[in-house]
């Protein structure tokens, strides 16, 4: 896994039922139920194995699938965040000759396979919480004691030890009890369960799930035992802050305070994807608007490896990117030529292609919603383009088409980025190598623009060539140019 890759997110559980049969199983507590936003959907592997061509037709070259592992709960059960057997594949989503069979034959058709995984927490159904196998392998408390969330005491130097204390050893939630990796049993445990999952399956790569909230040591140290292992395996971590200072620490080889070394490829991009909830949905100005995206790039110098960095609109715990900039597509368009052509590793969660809604509170379950064709009986079909609305076809295209150029154009993977100062509402910035060069004008305004080009000399005198790429038309470079509102213009420069 590395900057040439495109990630397609899924939830096992809300995406196809290739199974009726596994819906529920014995001695699974929760039933299936698609009535309920927050209940199992019958989604499975099987279902995410039958549809890769339709992924692979996108572009994709990566599927993160969250949890897969037992959670034997008996409710909200289907995220897989409250795992009850580490080493078992939920039966509801198939057995773990379904999962090797699932990541063999994405591999075989160049889609590389993440799993998602869990250090921080297990489910209450853990056999470890009636009969621990030690008495501290769980985090006790007097009384229900939750976490903070506030992941900025593990750096911040005026942290007191009371919230510190509860941050790492709070649980996540009354269902979620908080794992002690400092019994070094547990840690070998963990360290071993990786190490067989990557073993047996030949995963590609691993997402950790809360990176920050279990202890930093023992986190260092699975990476590093990872990576003794399998010497090019990606793992990116969930560390969920917004400043680029607290992300880069924790990635592999930064250059913190303390010494610490994460050993983590890859994090996700917080920081960027805040500028960009922003950045689309409001005017240009000093501190507003692209130069947000600007802003946040910038700070790039913190980060050993930006281009390890998965950068993403929403995911699986956020209101949909499409739902935030007001439904407008131009808004979503935007955003995502912003995302496949800047530096790091997309991710775009499953729907983002059918411009699914959803805000993430009060239920989660309003942003995890089916992917309609995906069970029998479903009235529409949206693995097929007959069965999407136009305006869902223009959404899937237009990913397809990014994802065609980013394929064909390796200088949007590992270039280099060098960006202009916003300026009129319009941000422009170039990836570029010694073979290739993309330049990316985005305009921010809702109305057309008038471009004066002589700015960007400094690049675009080294090229005599240039092609709208979303188009496939010569473009004509002029001294100005005129810039369509509210859009990005990728063009492709060449001698
Ligand atoms: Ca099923």
């Amino acid at each position: 896994m590395d900057a040439s890759d495109a990630i397609y997110l899924i939830m096992p559980d809300r995406f196809a039922n290739g199974d009726p049969d596994n819906d529920c199983m014995p001695g699974m507590f929760e039933k299936v139920d698609r009535n309920k936003p927050n209940g199992r959907h019958g989604s499975d592997l099987k279902g995410i194995q039958r549809h890769l061509s339709y992924i692979k037709d996108l572009g994709f070259t990566a599927i993160w699938i969250n949890p897969v592992l037992e959670n034997n709960m008996p409710q909200y059960s289907y995220h897989g965040y409250a795992i009850t057997d580490f080493y078992a594949i939920d039966p509801r989503l198939g057995t773990l000759d379904d999962y090797i069979a699932l990541i063999a034959d994405a591999q075989s058709r160049g889609i590389k396979v993440i799993k998602d995984m869990v250090f921080n927490h297990c489910g209450t159904g853990h056999y470890w919480v009636k009969d621990p196998p030690a008495p501290d392998w769980i985090h006790h408390w007097n009384e229900f004691t939750r976490t903070n969330y506030r992941a900025t005491t593990f750096v911040d130097p005026h942290r007191s030890d009371y919230d510190y204390k509860k941050m790492v050893q709070g649980w996540f939630d009354t269902s979620m009890p908080d794992l002690n990796q400092d019994n070094p049993m547990l840690a070998k445990y963990l360290i071993q369960n990786s190490i067989w999952w990557v073993e047996l399956t030949g995963l590609d790569g691993i997402r950790m799930d809360t990176q920050p909230y279990p202890y930093k040591e023992f986190m260092a140290d699975w990476g590093k035992a990872v990576l003794n292992e399998y010497h090019n395996f990606y793992m990116v971590g969930e560390a969920w802050l917004t400043k680029a200072s607290l992300v880069a620490y924790y990635q592999k080889n930064a250059l913190n305070h303390d010494g610490y070394n994460s050993n983590l490829p890859g994090v996700f991009d917080f920081p960027v994807n805040a500028a960009m909830l922003a950045a689309f949905n409001e005017k240009d100005g000093w501190d507003r608007g692209t130069a947000r995206l600007y802003e946040a790039l910038a700070e790039d110098f913190l980060y050993p490896n930006p281009y390890n960095l998965v950068t993403f609109l929403d995911n699986h715990d956020k209101s949909r990117y499409f739902t935030i900039v007001g439904e407008d597509i131009n808004k979503l368009k935007m955003a995502l030529s912003f995302l496949f052509t800047t530096r790091g590793i997309p991710s775009v969660y499953y729907g983002t292609e059918l411009l699914m809604t959803g805000w993430e509170q009060p239920e989660h379950g309003e942003i995890r919603k089916d992917f309609p064709g995906g069970w029998p009986g479903d009235k529409t079909n949206a693995f097929d383009a007959s069965g999407r609305t136009s305006k869902q076809n223009e959404a899937f295209n237009f990913i397809r088409k990014l994802l065609e150029i980013r394929k064909k154009h390796h200088v949007l993977h590992f270039g280099s980025l060098t960006h202009f100062i916003p300026n009129d509402g319009i941000y422009v910035y170039f990836r570029h190598n010694e073979d290739d060069c993309v330049m990316v004008i985005m305009n921010n305004n809702e109305i057309e623009k008038e471009l004066e080009t002589k700015r960007f000399a400094e690049i675009l005198g080294k090229y005599s060539i240039t092609t709208n790429l979303m188009a496939d038309k010569p473009f004509k470079m002029d001294a100005q140019i005129k810039v369509p509102a509210k859009s990005a213009t990728i063009l492709g420069l060449t001698n």
